[in-house]
């Protein structure tokens, strides 16, 4: 198998200077623009993040002002992005970085890992883009070109997996001549992942560099591969989600627990369960010392986290008053300061 991977690097790196994608990360080597772009790519498509990255970096172009950013101000420019424990996390890094390197970003991977929030793949890129250091960066595009190029038959899904092929590639850089471009090689991988041996559907076989030695593509079994066993179904949970809006034309929100999903973020107000009679609607508002003028059933929608699925029913009450147990702000205040996850910006955006 070491022949198969070894046979890989020459093509793989020749196709990636012919083809890699111009991207604003990539406009020079610095390892925080790198970072936050790979927390950033964690959970979203390039595409899409592209707007967010230049929105973060405009406001938090440095690991200074990321440091020292109020949490709220940090949440709100991360709106959308979902997963809000990433964004505390390059908060609480920065912080160590000011406090134990100078403000400088570390330079090796043995460092880089100890930091919030940077595991082993984010460390393997930022270490192999910005230092050149000879470490795997395995993502899931990674897993399944490697996969199929070598006909795998263990399920990626599991660590012992991963843990494997990153083994494999380690050796594989190490061995390679005084030149070699560790981040190159890295990224070769990933873009011919995300760009040409696609995961769900037919890879472009006919375009990719590695047809001549991959085996998956030999055998017919692009299909196949990589193995991946079903994941668990999510845990499912009803909720009923209320747009209040004053006299005033303001909305009313309120700051989440700091624990669970979502924690201190801002939310509609909510329930547990689907309540669709309008008594037991009415007693809800009554518990928050509010009274309808009118209910308007807004919909019903799903909102999928990584563990749970939210089914939820939304209204739109006006309300006489508001009370003192919720923020009341308008739209525009809303829009501005308040980062409201994209589960409850569906109701309002309804
Ligand atoms: Fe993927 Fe096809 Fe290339 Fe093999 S030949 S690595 S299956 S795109």
């Amino acid at each position: 198998m070491e022949e198969k991977l070894e046979e890989i690097v020459e093509p793989l790196l020749e196709w990636y200077q012919e083809n890699k994608r111009i991207l604003p990360w990539r406009e020079n080597k610095n390892p925080y623009c790198i970072w936050i772009s790979e927390i950033m790519l964690q959970q979203t498509r390039i595409e899409a993040v592209k707007r967010y990255y230049a929105r973060f970096m405009k406001e938090l172009p440095n690991i200074q002002s990321l440091a020292n950013i109020p949490e709220e101000r940090l949440l709100k420019l991360w709106e959308g992005l979902g997963y809000y424990n990433r964004a505390r996390n390059l908060q609480k890094a920065a912080k160590i970085i000011e406090q134990n390197y100078k403000g400088e970003m570390p330079n090796t991977y043995a460092e880089l890992i100890t930091l919030a929030g940077i595991g082993e793949y984010t460390a393997g890129a930022i270490a192999s883009i910005a230092y050149n250091e000879r470490i795997p960066a395995v993502d899931g595009n990674v897993l399944r070109v490697i996969s199929r190029v070598t006909a795998s038959d263990k399920d990626v899904i599991l660590p012992e997996t991963k843990k494997v092929v990153t083994e494999q590639l380690k050796t594989l850089m190490t061995k390679q001549e005084d030149n070699f471009q560790a981040g190159d090689f890295n990224e070769a991988l990933m873009e011919l992942g995300e760009l040409i041996c696609l995961p769900n559907g037919e890879p472009i076989c006919q375009e990719c560099p590695l047809q001549r030695i991959c085996i998956a593509y030999q055998k017919g079994l692009t299909q196949e591969l990589p193995i991946r066993v079903k994941k668990l179904k999510r845990k499912e949970e009803d909720r009923t989600v209320f747009l209040l809006v004053s006299q005033e034309g303001k909305i009313a929100i309120k700051k989440r627990n700091e624990k669970g999903v979502l924690s201190g973020m801002y939310e509609l107000p909510n329930s547990k369960g689907k309540v669709k009679n309008l008594k037991e609607l009415e007693e809800i508002l009554k518990k928050w010392n509010l009274k309808g003028t009118n209910i308007e059933n807004i919909g019903e929608y799903q909102h999928i986290f990584t563990h749970i699925t939210w089914k939820m029913i939304a209204y739109n009450v006006a309300v006489e008053k508001e009370n003192e147990e919720f923020t009341w702000v308008t739209k525009k205040q809303l829009e501005k300061a308040y980062a409201l996850p994209t589960a409850f910006k569906k109701v309002i955006l309804k």
